[in-house]
């Protein structure tokens, strides 16, 4: 019952109480705030990359947590402190494998550190404890007010703010509409917290009610201190200042790389909306972003954007930030490389193959300086850096382990079981891949699917439209129409493949593919702002990669209009989006097919790399993937054939003709070029067709010739045992 009651309040009020409290204690706080951030956009300029790095954190920040409790209901364990820590870390580093890594967000490189030693260097669990009714605060009603006694409060319980970060959990955090209202405003501000370049340092930190804190009953919690402790590096809300003018870099939100937005987006669900156009590229909304008010489960990332604007408020010699990062501030405080430890590690990939490099990024929390690897049989090039290069010798799968210890002498253990495949298996060509198999993945290729969300799928449907290429009911999916963010990465990796027997000029090898997409054009409203109408566009890339997938070329890319087969490019939604009204689903019709030459890779195991990028648009279909050599014995094949497009699976030959056809003639020839069979079909209409093959031959290569009078068309055929 109080969470659907303290969901009717948000619609009127902030969760987050920063907005209105900060003016309200330093009215001068926008003009220290635009000095402060003088060298953000320098910084920001200097780090566009999102990628993983082997770099440790570069900021470590010590925390100490007080919580004011009246009983038992009301106090937070040190263990849910600790739960909650252990997510800021996943959060800031945007750590792969963890609920804080997003395909589009940026790793902070930010660490917050729990205090293991308090002001007099004592030991302490960064967590003290204080009765609301007792001495130093005297409470006389656990419900604290935000106007009256938020300094009180923090003048008699915080610690020396020049070498900690206060965080205060209260009983119940109350607000007053007006400075005459009484505070009885409860439980409607989850939290709140002050920017670095608050003229008194005894406000410096964030306040947050015990019932918005990690474990609590509300949807809004898991993340209230990773949002809060945004603001106290210098982060505004994504929608500060609405959709603001020109210049991104001061309006706005001042972050050129988090959407211009109208106004928050926590009172609605995570969907499509784009409520200011003033913004080139023209974007989306990004609700999902840590500094919006979206429910903490849907919140995703920061960007290379916030993370520079936070590193320029911690350089700053006049942020409440830059004393605590000072280099003696560990030992006194028990924090970073003096304070606890916790493994955390990533690989560049999870599957390889034989001899080809693997590196490793741990992203352990207290700055550990031993690394003790273990990789089951794996060849490390040095056990004891922090980011190893490995090596694995064949083929299997292999746990991995890694123990971190610190200057502190803690220590840590994370055991990733089956953590590695290497596959040995190299493929012959021609590869054909229909995914009408009923194994998904197909055996021997697999899915890179980093955020853990939705992913590609097999989608099988037998009904019209069938939603696969030709006769077919089954190809591979992005269901992007269902996706609730933009900028996530799903790849699809085949197994490797064997261009090693083609070396000279002849003959070509060719990729060729078949999708179906369209994009979605929307246009809705938000409450009471207008959403405007955007083209939500997804993107499809090709890749190849000579080193079993640790660098890969991209050979080929669309987006968008350009991607789109459906015949209004876009499918137009006003309003709302409906799963049954405009949801892709193609027809036969609605496909297309390219090709490209893969000569450059030659004489090399190659592996493809399918690569869906979200727009948060419609769904993408891939299908019948075929790498084969290019026909060379005749001189008048058209392989491309405009109006015959074929393939053959399973001893059935799938046709698609774009006219009708009043004869066709098929006639099948071993590799010497002896015809074995002949046949004759029609007339034929317009559409798809199967047509069964003889299924008595002997396993090997077959070359069948398709001539439909005015287009011919050669199919190179593997009859697999
Ligand atoms: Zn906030």
């Amino acid at each position: 019952m109080d969470f659907l009651i303290a969901g009717v309040i948000w619609m009127q009020a902030a969760w987050c109480g920063t907005d209105d409290f900060v003016g309200q204690v330093d009215p001068d706080w926008e003009f220290r705030r635009l000095l402060l951030e003088g060298a953000a956009p320098l910084i920001e300029s200097q780090q566009r990359t999102n990628q993983p790095s082997c770099t440790p954190s570069r900021y470590i920040i010590p925390v100490v947590f007080h919580v004011i409790y009246s009983n038992s209901s009301d106090s937070i364990s040190y263990q849910r402190i600790w739960n909650q820590m252990l997510r800021a870390h996943e959060d800031f580093r945007r750590i792969p494998e963890t609920a804080g890594f997003a395909t589009g967000g940026a790793d902070t490189e930010i660490e917050f550190s729990l205090a293991t030693k308090d002001p007099n260097g004592n030991p302490t669990t960064g967590v003290v404890y204080w009765k609301y009714d007792q001495p130093p605060l005297n409470w006389t009603s656990p419900d604290f007010c935000r106007e009256t006694q938020d300094y009180s409060m923090k003048q008699a319980t915080g610690w020396d703010r020049s070498r900690y970060l206060n965080v205060w959990i209260v009983p119940r955090l109350c607000t007053r509409s007006s400075s005459s209202s009484p505070c009885n405003q409860c439980n409607i501000v989850a939290g709140y917290a002050f920017f670095p370049f608050i003229l008194d340092p005894i406000s410096y930190g964030t306040v947050i009610g015990s019932d918005y804190f990690w474990g609590g009953p509300y949807s809004r919690g898991m993340r209230t201190l990773i949002h809060e402790l945004g603001h106290n590096l210098n982060l505004p809300h994504t929608f500060n200042n609405g959709c603001g003018g020109t210049n991104c870099g001061t309006t706005g939100d001042g972050i050129c790389d988090t959407p211009p937005t109208a106004a928050t987006n926590g009172n609605f669900s995570v969907r499509r909306q784009n409520t200011c156009t003033n913004d080139n590229p023209d974007l989306p909304d990004n609700t999902r972003n840590y500094m919006d008010y979206v429910v903490d489960a849907d919140m995703t990332h920061f960007t290379v954007g916030q993370r520079a604007r936070s590193w320029a408020a911690i350089q700053s010699s006049s942020s409440r930030l830059s004393p605590l990062v000072r280099s003696i501030i560990p030992q006194q405080t028990g924090t970073g490389a003096y304070g606890r430890v916790k493994a955390y590690f990533s690989a560049s990939q999870r599957v390889g193959c034989p001899g080809e490099p693997i590196q490793f990024f741990s992203y352990s929390m207290g700055a550990p300086h031993i690394y003790e690897w273990s990789f089951s049989g794996g060849i490390p090039d040095n056990p004891s850096a922090s980011c190893p290069t490995v090596t694995f010798p064949a083929a299997g799968t292999y746990d991995v382990q890694l123990i971190v210890e610190n200057q502190s002498g803690r220590r840590d253990t994370l055991l990733k079981q089956n953590y590695i495949r290497i596959q040995d298996t190299i493929y012959n060509l021609p590869y054909i891949q229909d995914f009408e198999g009923a194994v998904f993945p197909p055996l021997d290729s697999y899915i890179q699917n980093p955020d853990g969300g939705r992913t590609w799928d097999r989608f099988r449907s037998t009904s019209s439209p069938r939603g696969a290429y030709g006769a077919s009911a089954t190809s591979m999916r992005l269901a992007f129409f269902s996706y609730s963010s933009y900028r996530e990465s799903d790849s699809w990796v085949t197994p490797s493949l064997d261009l090693r027997p083609y070396t000279g000029s002849s003959p070509s090898v060719q990729l060729k593919f078949s999708w179906a997409y369209a994009c979605l054009n929307f246009e809705g409203t938000v409450g009471s702002y207008n959403s405007y109408e955007l083209d939500y566009i997804d993107s499809l890339r090709v890749y190849v990669s000579t080193d079993c997938g640790r660098t890969w070329d991209l050979v080929w890319q669309r987006s968008g209009r350009a991607l789109s087969t459906h015949p209004d490019g876009c499918i137009v939604a006003r309003g709302s989006v409906s799963s049954t009204s405009h949801q892709f689903l193609p027809s036969s019709s609605q496909w297309a097919t390219d090709s490209l030459l893969l000569d450059d890779y030659k004489g090399q195991v190659i592996r493809l790399r399918f690569e869906g990028i979200s727009g948060w648009g419609n769904n993408l279909y891939l299908d019948d993937i075929v790498v084969d050599t290019l026909p060379s014995l005749s001189t008048n094949l058209r392989p491309l054939s405009p109006i015959i497009r074929a393939y053959i699976s399973d001893a059935t030959l799938h046709l698609s003709i774009s006219t009708d056809l009043p004869n066709l003639a098929l006639r099948l020839y071993d590799i010497q070029g002896r015809e074995i069979w002949r046949d004759s079909q029609g007339p034929l209409s317009a559409g798809t067709h199967r047509i069964s093959l003889p299924d008595d031959l002997s396993p090997g290569i077959y070359l069948l010739r398709l001539d439909g009078g005015q287009s011919t068309l050669t199919l190179r055929y593997w009859h697999a045992p």
